[in-house]
């Protein structure tokens, strides 16, 4: 048919893939020299330009996320904490005192985090809610600080607010959906989603990550909907891959998520020295198509994903534009 070819060549390509950031996200920072830096966006940013794969991105503004939809997953303490930390900061650098308060030796706000991580969460609510709406198929959202650490009384580990547990609970309790599934491949335990999610039937988990490593947490979960799989420094991407297959797999067929959450973090690449896992690029974009296999099944491809760890910028850089070709079938 002539006419259809003409009109596929001249009508605008949509994207179905997402890309959510937010300008404040680039502006948090705790301090010279720590590895979860503004410079891990800028990375993500030029390979995305540099390999043409962000033009076939529909890139959105993140919004804030309200008190009331962090509070989904946050106990009213912990957010109020937070606000008031990020009011105290600003009141000491008037007051010519220190840039930053310390939560904990690795975990820091700035003048800028408030904003950041209202709207690391709200990206991923954004995203959550053009997913549902069917204006995008699914969503990588570029955003920091990272989240999967932060349980639901406690900022630690880099993480705040925990951007996927909010999402993931929003789903739930604002869109009425009565399964969603959270994968996570950071080299880190996400040990704050288990412990906003750990014993909820409407969600279900499914991690991998090096044991014994910070937070030292997951190693024989107490909870039925925790897929845990604790592997030791070292472990090949092909290792990896053999065990999400038998053990994460059969369980999210039989789990059938509406949704899916993708906690991503690329530091089990082998080139990043926080962890010592050996993933490359091809291992992420091979988990990415799993997931994605099962959100076609059965979630109408619906898949949000959030930036979680990743700490070597070059292998970022080409880590996330692995899973975003994967998403956007790039
Ligand atoms: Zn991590």
């Amino acid at each position: 048919m002539t006419l259809s070819e003409n009109e596929q060549e001249t009508s605008p390509i949509v994207s179905k893939t997402g890309y959510f950031t937010h300008p404040d996200c680039r502006r948090h920072e705790m301090g010279p020299g720590h590895p979860e830096c503004p410079e891990r966006l800028d990375a993500i940013e030029d390979r995305l330009l540099v390999s043409g794969v962000g033009a076939g991105l529909d890139h959105r503004i993140a919004p804030e996320a309200s008190i009331g939809d962090l509070e989904l997953a946050h106990s009213k303490m912990h957010v109020a904490a937070m606000r008031g930390l990020g009011q105290e900061v600003k009141e000491a650098i008037n007051a010519g005192g220190p840039a930053y308060a310390a939560i904990d030796p690795d975990t820091a706000m700035n003048v800028h985090t408030w904003s950041a991580i209202t709207h690391a969460a709200g990206a991923a609510l954004a995203a959550t809610d053009a997913v549902m709406a069917g204006e995008l198929e699914n969503a990588f959202c570029a955003v920091r600080p990272p989240g999967h650490h932060a349980t639901r009384d406690r900022a630690m580990g880099f993480c705040f607010f925990n951007n996927v547990a909010v999402a993931a609970k929003y789903a739930l309790e604002r869109h009425g959906l009565k399964r969603v599934a959270v994968v996570d491949f950071d080299v880190h335990h996400g040990n704050g989603t288990e412990d906003i999610l750990g014993g909820d039937p409407r969600a279900l988990m499914v991690g991998i990550f090096q044991h014994p490593f910070y937070p030292y947490s997951g190693d024989g979960s107490s909870y039925d909907n925790m897929v845990n799989i604790p592997v030791p420094a070292y472990t090949k991407g092909a290792d990896i891959r053999e065990m999400i297959e038998m053990l994460w797999m059969p369980r999210l067929e039989e789990f059938k998520p509406q949704m899916i959450f993708i906690s991503a973090g690329f530091d089990a690449h082998r080139e990043d020295d926080l962890g010592q896992l050996r993933m490359n690029e091809s291992d992420y974009s091979w988990i990415t198509m799993r997931v994605k296999d099962i959100a076609r099944k059965y979630a109408n491809g619906r898949i949000v994903s959030s930036l979680e760890g990743g700490y070597n910028l070059s292998a970022l850089g080409r880590s996330v534009e692995a899973h975003l070709r994967a998403l956007a079938d790039l």
